[in-house]
């Protein structure tokens, strides 16, 4: 089981968390509880780093941002026992999570469940569990698994302990056919293939970190999201993400995501010959700057083209200054740049075998004024990038466009 912030926000709700850990001891089950620190207490210790200097060691961030969920990990425990129910917290370093050393956003190598499996196997006592760390061994030092990292603490964890199911407890009852706070006619889902929910995710979703549906989907983890606020004596089951074939009927669509940590960035006249995307792009990948969007035109004149990208809002400045820097050697005229961008994505695995889906929204989109800048389709999802000002507007419209809207 794993409860998320605004799940353990204050003591009153760990409370309500016992009383759903409660039940599942009481139904048979050995129980690992991974908890993330109380609703913005993490943000609170991410300002608290930059303030104290705005480059800092990232071992000392993560040291400061890990000290949140020992804080519910500890008040769980004591919230548990308080009931009757044997347990105790674990940190990431006690269990261990052992993770590599990219500090701020590490991966997990491995978890060594022996122990917790003894204590269950013992006394069946309850393992609260913090989430979001880990340790590097080779320097024993602390790591944490970057933002929502708890998702994936808790599915890496139900992995390695071979569990028969990974409850995410979270503020909505589900996965939703977009994010519920800005549709009101966004239905949920009671199942969601593993590609699906990665695209989700990575496009914008956060109600799962991209990390923890990877490791579901590669480990077959019975993954389901639910609520923490249901009654825990009558909770309901909430959305599995499963395997594409354990869905019965598969909507063309099935969910919309938007994202808007995304910057724009386009170079004007740029020599249209063999080579020049490779130097736009190989020193923005020496820089570790992911890039999502391209769109390089047909040059009208055979002499020169413009090539435009997108760069998450976090390293627009870094890619800027590659850009600049390079000036010479990619030869371009002019750049140009917009950060009040929003992508907006529609997902579904229905999209392999229908045609015309995308072109659908573009003229839904036109027909409401709005501007496409780029496009990009694979597989299974389409995105576009937009002005940041249309988001809600044109989520709320592709939205309908695919039938998802609720009666
Ligand atoms: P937690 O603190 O429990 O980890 P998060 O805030 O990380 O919770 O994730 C839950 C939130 O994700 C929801 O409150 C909702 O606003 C948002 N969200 C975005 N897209 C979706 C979606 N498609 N389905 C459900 N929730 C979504
Ligand atoms: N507390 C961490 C965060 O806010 C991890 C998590 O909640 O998943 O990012
Ligand atoms: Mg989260």
């Amino acid at each position: 089981m794993k409860f998320g912030g605004t799940s353990v926000a204050n003591v009153e709700r760990i409370k309500n968390v016992a009383q759903h850990v409660k039940r599942e001891i009481e139904a048979g089950y050995d129980v690992a509880v991974v908890v993330s620190a109380m609703s913005g207490k993490t943000n609170e210790l991410v300002g608290w780093c930059k303030e104290a200097a705005p480059l800092h060691d990232p071992r000392e961030y993560d040291a400061v941002v890990a000290s949140g969920e020992q804080v519910t990990t500890g008040l769980l425990a004591i919230a548990l026992q308080a009931i009757g129910i044997k347990a105790r917290s674990w940190q990431g370093w006690q269990v261990p999570f052992e993770t590599d050393d990219a500090h701020g956003s590490a991966r997990i190598k491995a978890i060594d469940g022996t122990r917790m499996l003894e204590s269950f196997a013992r006394d069946r006592e309850v393992a609260v569990v913090a989430g979001f760390q880990g340790i590097h061994a080779p320097s024993g030092r602390l790591t944490t698994l970057g933002r929502g990292g708890s998702d994936t603490s808790a599915v890496a964890l139900a992995a390695a302990l071979q569990a028969e199911r990974c409850d995410i407890y979270t503020d909505v009852d589900g996965v939703y056919t977009t994010d519920p706070r800005i549709v009101s006619k966004a239905r949920r889902l009671d199942r969601v293939a593993f590609e699906e929910m990665l695209e989700m995710a990575s496009l914008g979703a956060k109600v799962l970190q991209v990390r923890s549906v990877e490791l579901a989907m590669v480990h077959n983890v019975r993954t389901f999201v639910r609520s923490s606020f249901d009654n825990p004596a009558q909770p309901m089951p909430g959305t599995l993400i499963c395997a594409e074939e354990d869905i019965m009927e598969q909507p063309v669509v099935t969910g919309i995501a938007y994202s808007k940590d995304e910057a724009q960035i386009t170079l004007r006249e740029v020599a249209d010959k063999p080579g020049v995307a490779a130097a736009v792009f190989e020193p923005l990948a020496a820089a570790s700057i992911v890039v999502d969007m391209i769109v390089q035109n047909v040059s009208a004149d055979g002499a020169t083209t413009d090539i435009t990208f997108t760069v998450p809002s976090a390293d627009y400045a870094r890619a800027m200054d590659v850009i600049e820097k390079r000036k010479d050697e990619i030869g371009y005229k002019l750049v140009q740049s917009a950060q009040e961008v929003a992508k907006i994505s529609a997902i579904g695995v229905g999209m392999r075998s229908h045609a015309g889906v995308a072109a659908k929204a573009f003229k839904a989109l036109a027909e409401r004024g709005i501007n496409i800048r780029a496009i990009t389709t694979s597989e299974i999802k389409f995105s576009v990038l937009i002005d940041v000002a249309y988001t809600e507007l044109a989520v709320r419209t592709l939205h309908s466009l695919y039938g998802l809207d609720a009666a």
